[in-house]
């Protein structure tokens, strides 16, 4: 419908320097796994194999723990917090420094658009650094008690969504409470996890503090299940996080769980339509949708359903898919063909079950993986694409009628991550947000991120708060929990969880 065309505007890739094959970052240094295989991570906009990357094994997660413990034990426990500090805060400035390379970096491992990449994820990282860097001297002040104290070392599994912002809400807390930290990014996205490591070497973090083991789903459980861990934060699926939690069950190894998410976004007849639309918009369609707390299931008030969805389907046809790395775009490429499938088969299992789709004309690239931005209407609460993530750019429509049937249909589901309210009225933001069951609920905005901000959910979205003051009490002893040994040398089990 557009007069006007877009020239492109890509962002040129140059200022990344590529490597054909990247090693395992232990002990501050980047080394070969134990027993040398490696794996492919590829660029989803055109399946363009990007580099060759290590897969660390058992032998491999034991190297990296030990050398956690030793820089835990040796260096970073003891080591003033006002030096701790100085080095979260180089590390914020490098990544400002480096931030083009960064997102470039990343929108070419991930197919996110640069857009986003560029102005939300990089910038975000180095707002974490920053944030955390500020606490790492004030811990006595942040109400833990007067002598608060590191766990000691962390295990941490991140997703492929958001990798190196994934990256900063684990390390950034965890070594501002003195921690040191084992880090398995996901097997579809190394590449920025393992710059970060360059950035961590350029800002003289001791060996050992940090140390980033890349590999798949084994190398994620291997990890996880090592006896040498005083901490695992986990993000990522619920199956995964289930998984995890029945490892951990009975060890003293405390735990914290990221998972999935179905939020609601809800709609009343008196919100200003055109800003709503937009909140829809970024609240499903930003980063293609791979966004736990993603708001993909809409709930519009009956009465407005009709200009609300007219709105929205004018602003779809607007959206520009292509090229992750032109200026323009919106909409960049599916994560791997996994994740496609799993868009594509929950979507057929929409039209199965009876719901409209529809889908603005849209002209998807031969090569690489695409799902154009789809909305589904005529959906029912009991179809699978109202229950099931999707995590993919798939929106399904609701409708209700009074506020306590928008409550109901909100919080019937099991997940609890997220929520939308859009509503003139500041009183029914608060009558909302007191019932809705989910961890963080936006008002007349949605998808909006803050270091300060707590983030976490209720039900099966999980337990454990990252960002701000909050975050850091996953990572600090308590009462007269000891700074122990590995819990091979403990006796008794002293379970304790969340
Ligand atoms: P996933 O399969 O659970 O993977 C997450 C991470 O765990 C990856 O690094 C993965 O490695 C690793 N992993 C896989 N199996 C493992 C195991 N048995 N033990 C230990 N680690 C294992 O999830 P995903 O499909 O990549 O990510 C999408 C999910 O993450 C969605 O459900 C989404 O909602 C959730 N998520 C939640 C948040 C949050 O903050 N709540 C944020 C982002 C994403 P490989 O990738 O190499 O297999
Ligand atoms: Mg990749």
């Amino acid at each position: 419908m557009t007069d006007w065309d877009y020239a492109p505007a890509p962002e040129s890739r140059d200022v990344v320097r590529l490597r054909s094959s990247y090693g395992l970052f232990i002990d501050g240094r980047f080394s070969e796994p134990v027993d040398g295989s490696s794996f492919k991570t590829v660029n989803p906009a055109s399946e363009e194999v990007l580099a060759e990357v290590a897969e660390a094994g058992p032998g491999d997660v034991d190297r990296a723990v030990a050398a956690a413990r030793r820089a835990h034990t040796d260096v970073w426990g003891p080591m003033r917090p006002a030096e701790r500090a100085k080095y979260l805060y180089r590390v914020a400035r490098l990544v400002q420094e480096r931030s083009r390379e960064l997102a470039v970096l990343e929108s070419l491992d991930n197919g996110k658009p640069i857009r986003e990449s560029r102005d939300v994820d990089v910038p975000l990282v180095a707002a974490h650094f920053f944030h955390y860097a500020g606490w790492a001297d004030k811990l006595q002040h942040a109400g833990f008690g007067p002598d608060p104290r590191p766990l000691g070392v962390a295990g941490q599994v991140i997703p492929w969504n958001f990798p190196l912002l994934m990256a900063a809400w684990k390390l950034a807390p965890a070594l501002a409470a003195g921690n040191t930290c084992v880090l398995k990014p996901a097997e579809t996205t190394p590449l920025t996890a393992l710059l970060l490591a360059e950035i961590l070497q350029q800002a003289d973090l001791p060996p050992g503090v940090v140390n980033v083991v890349t590999g798949a789903g084994g190398t994620g459980r291997a990890l996880v299940s090592h006896d040498g861990l005083d901490k695992v934060a986990f993000t990522g699926s619920t199956e995964v996080g289930k998984e995890i939690a029945r490892t951990l069950a009975g060890t003293r190894t405390r735990l914290t769980l990221e998972l999935g998410g179905k939020a609601a976004n809800v709609v009343f007849d008196d919100a200003p339509i055109d800003q709503a639309v937009e909140g829809i918009v970024n609240g499903i369609f930003f980063n293609q949708g791979h966004v736990c707390c993603a708001g993909s299931r809409l709930l519009v008030q009956e009465s407005v359903a009709e200009p609300v969805l007219d709105s929205l389907k004018r602003r779809l046809a607007t959206l520009r898919l292509g090229d992750p790395l032109d200026k323009n775009t919106d909409i960049g490429a599916i994560n791997s063909s996994v994740q496609l499938d799993r868009i594509r088969e929950l979507a057929a299992a929409g039209d199965a079950e009876g719901a409209q789709r529809w889908q603005p004309a849209c002209q998807l690239p031969d090569r690489g993986y695409w799902f154009p931005p789809t909305l589904f209407t005529g959906v029912s609460q009991s179809h699978r694409i109202a229950r099931e993530e999707i995590f993919g750019p798939v929106l399904s429509v609701l409708t209700f009628r009074t506020p306590a049937e928008a409550v109901e249909k909100a919080n019937n589901t099991p997940y609890g991550l997220s929520a939308g309210v859009w509503t003139e009225k500041g009183s029914r933001i608060l009558w909302m947000a007191q019932r809705l069951r989910a961890g963080v609920v936006w008002a007349n905005t949605f998808n909006r991120f803050d270091p300060a901000s707590p983030f976490g959910g209720y039900k099966e979205s999980g337990f454990g708060r990252e960002g701000g003051r909050h975050g850091l009490e996953a990572y600090l002893a308590e009462g007269n929990e000891t700074l122990g040994p590995p819990k091979a040398e403990l006796s008794g089990d002293g379970a304790r969880h969340g």
